[in-house]
């Protein structure tokens, strides 16, 4: 393992190649973009594991950490081959992990998780809007059922996630947005955020519910269609 440091973050990894390292500061410039500020000093362990049968298709490949602990990510490597990925899915991926920090730092924001999970999902650009559509296949989910985080990581649904923050993103600006994280609470039941909801954006859960099913349906390709 090596170590190095910005003035940002330090990070721990067995790759230091320029286009490594490229990764994990444009993952920080995008977020920075987003957030327009920075956040406190933090650390990055990137690891890679030896594939195994029993790793290879775990969902958590990455934490946010928080305060002290470290951002932690599966490395290049173990994603090539247990997920195909490329060097820009890496990327995406560390840039949804420190947008969680980013929320946390600025707004201690984890709940509604439908737009915790969601806004890193928009943020680190993980599913192409035009895909979303695959929603509709699987199946939706309320979201009611995606408002506390123990609900949400035992239905997994990442892409319900971020296919509803991206049509919020199409429907107000990123100053609405982050009015309601600063005014929601992790105490909030689905009700209450519902209501402060609409207080902040003047339109309703239920009308964004609308929209978003009305894109989901908008952007499904004729083939899929029965
Ligand atoms: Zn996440």
């Amino acid at each position: 393992m090596s170590t190095w440091s910005t003035k940002n973050y330090r990070v721990e990894s067995a790759d230091t190649s320029v286009h490594f390292q490229e990764c994990i500061s444009n993952a920080y410039a995008r977020n920075v973009e987003y957030f327009e500020k920075d956040i406190p000093f933090f650390s990055i362990v990137v690891e890679e594991p030896p594939v195994t049968a029993e790793n290879a298709n775990s969902w958590l490949i990455g934490t946010p950490g928080y305060g002290s602990s470290p951002l932690t990510v599966k490395g290049p490597r173990f994603l090539e081959k247990t997920r195909k990925y490329i060097l820009k899915d890496f990327e995406n991926l560390v840039t949804h992990e420190m947008c969680h920090r980013f929320q946390l730092a600025h707004f201690d924001f984890t709940t509604p998780c439908w737009l915790y999970e969601g806004m890193a999902g928009h943020v680190g650009e993980q599913t192409p809007a035009d895909r979303y559509w695959w929603v509709l296949e699987r199946g939706i989910n309320e979201l009611a059922e995606l408002h506390r985080p123990a609900q949400f990581y035992a239905l997994g649904d990442y892409i319900g996630a971020f296919s509803i923050a991206y049509v919020l993103h199409t429907l107000s600006d990123k100053k609405t947005i982050m009015k309601f994280m600063s005014q929601s609470t992790r105490a909030d039941d689905f009700e209450e955020s519902s209501k402060t909801f609409e207080n902040v954006f003047s339109f309703s859960i239920d009308s964004l519910c609308e929209r978003w099913l009305s894109y989901l349906e908008s952007s499904r390709p004729e083939r899929s269609k029965t």
